[in-house]
């Protein structure tokens, strides 16, 4: 059984336009590269992202359960 979480870059409000798409085996392993990404893509400090930022970009992270 593995767990698989992901996360759409344009799922968020104002990214629409972004390719951006991560998979990552942990939620912990998906934050450091969604951060790593809005570094990289967008300019951002994901250490300054307010508490209410966090919680609806939580909101859009997904997970999937595959057999095997
Ligand atoms: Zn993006």
């Amino acid at each position: 059984m593995t767990t698989t979480y992901s996360y759409a870059c344009k799922e968020f409000p104002g990214m629409e336009a972004c390719p951006g798409r991560f998979y990552a085996e942990t939620e912990d392993e998906l934050w450091k590269l969604i951060e790593l990404h809005a570094a990289v893509a967008h300019g951002e400090d994901a250490a300054t992202w307010p508490a209410e930022d966090r919680a609806q970009l939580k909101a859009l992270i997904k997970t999937e359960r595959a057999e095997n």
